[in-house]
């Protein structure tokens, strides 16, 4: 260390408090990165690397970016997930001894960025912090751009967490420093986030306030990770964050990491966009507030019966009167983000454009209000209340800022005229000396004969009275003061020009900065109106989601469903509100039967026939029920669930290393450990991963389990048709199939669902179908013809040998070709080039 000259000396020092991070050093106009970040951030920003040069330092690796545009490079470095320091000069490089005095002002991280251009709009940032206690997993949240904070708790597992975190914007998590390391790389393998560690779990004397209602020390000290961690990163306390919030995950209804990630509520399994979710179907809010909101009830549907129904009544309301739902829609355009606004009025950084934004959107209210009394209902008008506080607020805005201020805040030009006094008089000073000198103009010219007398300004020589060369003999000796000499003219000044000139340039430089002073007055004032503001927030976008549902269920065609007491679900022609999108009339409507006498409906059909369309369709219209929208049918009654479980079966974990049947198997226990018999389950073709005994085994042993033990309302699909002779066992368990039919030999789906089994497997249809080559689409068929034959014959020797299950032995094959067959059935066809199938097709002989 002695080695190096003072500067480095500093910047090691200052470095080695912030190792996780890029250290950005300024030096004059630039941020300068040295060693392993120099290295790393060469890379990631594509910018030159250099070294330090001189004395022991030529080796010192270096990169930098110019001060003023830095903010894109920090933008750059923060979307990738990594964390940048910001390290500034703290002293007057003019009057300091030896080296300037550096400090680091803030930290900016994916958690804790406030820039409106770094966040996305429509989406919350949440920093995270996790907290391992007496089994439970404290989870804290804040989203500093909002300034909403809340905390949950978490039995159990890792996955539970994880289950939790997903589907909300959570973009970095706050780790104690002992966090075990095997749970770190969990998270990160499941979610995309950002993990930082903090060492200490007290909280800083100014956010004692935000915990006070808060009556579980675990949540107190878990938070304590958390504003631990935004004191040290952000250096100062945000006035905008609101008191913690205890939420309580029983109230809502839980939907595990695997269902919300299968259903694919808020980000498709395949790219993670929106694209294709049910929030694209859902999501016509007209702001941002009300976008955000809506996610959030997507991801927590409600339990309370009476919550859904009011909801229920106020999209209802909404539907009715269409004329005031437009307008109403109309005049939300004129509101702002006003979430992040008051964020911002908090964090320091609005300038005036906000602050009109905000008197605008404080402007719509009195006509929202108006238009929310027009649909007559207590449900709706009661959507927006206190108004006339806002107005106060608006009134502060209105007097004060000018119509059209310029973004930056030290330009002057922000406050109206009439506002202050003084301002106003400097400006009068400065108008009338700007008069003087438009009428100087004229009257020099009138005077001196020269039409073509200029005054004008520039900002070396301030005002001056411009003559060409050619009218210079027409002008009075000594007449003016030359001041400068140009090509082609000659520019002079007179002493009350002068005088008139530094009255302006003062009124100006003093109205500047006055006005300077008057706005970061007024916006100090209305920093005591955050809290107002962000009720407003919450209520706005509570009419813009209730709104979107109107839209969206009338525009589609939805039912407004009846809310059954009772564990009995009816729905008649019911549709996938996502898949309907893009097949329009094309999309076959079916319906779902299952009273007191129905737990479990066992599906069958061949593959490609809408088996698995129609249990998400289920599955997605519960949750539309529960966040209070109507569903995609003509008629629908529907309890209300506590939970739902689902199997579906997408390969997506094979990067964590574990078999597709390792996650299936995962997915099932957590559904039967869990689901109640208030629960809905979703398994479709369990024990597809392993070889068809086991799988068989497995699949009949879990719908029995569900039967006996759980109770909750089941759709299980399966391949397996030895499992529907199920029925006679199982009374609550009925066959349903989804019907195919056949013309000229092609098979024609008809993607409509019928009681009873299905009595045919279609595999080599589809083969066919799929193009495979004739020659195996027969060979196929010919020895489909033999295993039937070896299976029927099978099927009805004794089955003493056949052990697996105790009460019900189905009709397992017992054949030797066993094996055969379930290759055969276990081939994707779908996936397999005609050289793949031929070589299975040869194998499988081979085995005869
Ligand atoms: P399975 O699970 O039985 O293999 P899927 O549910 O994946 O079948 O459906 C296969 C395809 O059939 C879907 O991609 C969809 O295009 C079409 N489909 C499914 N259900 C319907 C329906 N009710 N109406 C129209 N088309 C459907």
């Amino acid at each position: 260390m002695t080695t190096h000259t003072p500067m480095m000396q500093q910047y090691l020092n200052i470095k080695s408090e912030y190792e996780d991070e890029f250290l950005f050093f300024r030096l004059g106009d630039f941020y300068e990165l040295f060693f392993d970040d120099a290295l790393k951030a060469a890379k990631e920003l594509e910018i030159t690397l250099t070294q330090r040069g001189g004395g022991k330092e030529d080796k010192i690796p270096m990169c930098g970016v110019p001060y003023h545009s830095a903010e894109n490079y920090i933008k750059t470095l923060v979307d990738r997930g990594y964390k940048v320091a910001i390290c500034e000069q703290v002293e007057d490089p003019k009057t300091a001894k030896g080296v300037v005095k550096r400090e680091v002002i803030q930290v900016i991280t994916p958690g804790t960025i406030m820039e409106g251009n770094m966040l996305k709009e429509n989406e919350n940032n949440y920093l995270a912090s996790l907290y391992f206690i007496e089994d439970d997993f404290i989870v804290s949240y804040v989203d500093l751009s909002t300034g909403e904070s809340f905390v949950s708790k978490v039995n159990g597992k890792i996955k539970d967490v994880i289950g939790e975190l997903y589907n909300r914007p959570v973009k970095e998590v706050v780790l104690p420093t002992d966090f075990p390391e095997d749970l770190k790389e969990t998270l990160t393998h499941y979610l995309d986030v950002t993990l930082s560690s903090e060492h200490e779990n007290h909280i800083p004397e100014e956010f004692q306030k935000l915990v006070t209602g808060l009556d579980d020390t675990r949540f107190i000290r878990g938070f304590g990770y958390l504003f631990q961690y935004i004191y040290r990163s952000q250096k100062r306390f945000l006035a905008h964050l609101q008191a913690v919030q205890f939420i309580e995950l029983d109230d809502y209804m839980k939907l595990d990491l695997y269902s919300k990630r299968n259903l694919e509520l808020i980000e498709s399994l395949r790219d993670q966009s929106k694209k294709g979710t049910l929030l694209s179907v859902l999501d016509k809010t007209i702001t941002a507030m009300g976008s955000r909101l809506l996610k959030k009830w997507i991801d927590r549907p409600l339990l309370s019966k009476d919550q859904i129904a009011e909801r229920h009544q106020q999209v209802h309301t909404m539907m009715e009167h269409f004329m005031e739902r437009d307008e109403l829609r109309e005049s939300l355009k004129n509101v702002y983000d006003l979430e992040r606004l008051a964020g911002r009025i908090s964090y320091g950084n609005v300038n005036a454009r906000d602050l009109l934004q905000l008197k605008r959107s404080l402007g719509a209210l009195p006509q929202i209000k108006q238009l929310l009394n027009l649909f007559d209902h207590p449900s709706v008008s009661s959507l927006l209340s206190d108004v006339e506080s806002y107005q106060e607020i608006f009134e502060i805005l209105d007097s004060a800022l000018a119509e059209n201020p310029p973004i930056l805040i030290t330009e002057g030009n922000i406050i109206k005229d009439g506002y202050h006094k003084q301002l106003d008089e400097y400006r009068e000073v400065n108008r009338n000396g700007k008069n003087w000198i438009a009428e100087l103009e004229a009257k020099e010219r009138e005077e001196t004969g020269i039409k073509s007398l200029k005054v004008g300004f520039n900002k070396v020589f301030g005002y001056y009275i411009e003559v060409t060369r050619a009218n210079l003999p027409h002008l009075a000796e000594n007449r003016y003061e030359r001041k400068q000499t140009l090509a082609n003219a000659e520019r002079f000044v007179t002493p009350e020009l002068k005088e008139k000139e530094r009255m302006i340039l003062e009124a100006e430089e003093k109205s500047t900065t006055l006005e300077y002073e008057l706005f970061l007055e007024l916006r100090d004032q209305i920093k005591s109106y955050i809290p107002a503001l962000q009720t407003l927030a919450e209520q706005i976008s509570k009419i813009d989601c209730l709104l979107s549902f109107a839209i969206v269920s009338e525009e589609n065609n939805y039912t407004k469903p009846v809310l059954k007491d009772e564990q009995q679900l009816h729905i008649r022609e019911g549709r996938h509100p996502v898949v309907e999108q893009v097949m329009k009339e094309m999309f076959v409507p079916n319906d779902i039967q299952m009273d007191e006498t129905t737990d479990i409906l066992l599906i069958t059909g061949p593959n490609m026939a809408g088996k698995s369309t129609y249990m998400r369709q289920i599955a997605l219209m519960i949750i539309m029920n529960q966040i209070g929208c109507f569903v995609p049918a003509s008629e629908a009654e529907m309890p209300v669930f506590d939970q739902i479980f689902t199997r579906i079966g997408a390969a997506d974990d094979l990067v964590s290393g574990q078999s597709t049947f390792m996650v299936e198997m995962m997915e099932a226990e957590h559904a039967v450990r869990h689901a109640t018999e208030r629960s809905f389950i979703l398994l479709d073709e369990i024990g597809r991963g392993t070889s068809t005994y086991d799988g068989m085994a497995l699949a009949q042993s879990i719908v029995e389990y569900i039967h006996q033990q759980v109770g909750a309302k089941t759709l299980f699909s399966t391949h397996y048709h030895e499992l529907t002779s199920l029925d006679k066992s199982l009374p609550k368990l009925r066959n349903v199939h989804v019907e195919v039919d056949e013309e000229d030999g092609e098979v024609v789906f008809l993607h409509h669902i019928k009681e009873g089994k299905a009595d045919k497997s279609y595999g080599i249809h589809v083969a066919k179908l799929a193009d495979l080559p004739g020659d195996i689409i027969q060979r196929a068929y010919q020895l489909l013809e033999s295993f039937e034959a070896t299976t029927v014959l099978r099927e009805e020797e004794p089955q003493e040998q056949l052990t697996l299950f105790e009460e019900d032995q189905g009709t397992l094959p017992l054949t030797a070709n066993i094996e055969v067959i379930e290759r055969l059935k276990k081939a994707d066809l779908m996936k397999m080039t005609p050289m793949d199938a031929m070589n299975l097709l040869y194998q499988l002989k081979e085995n005869l």
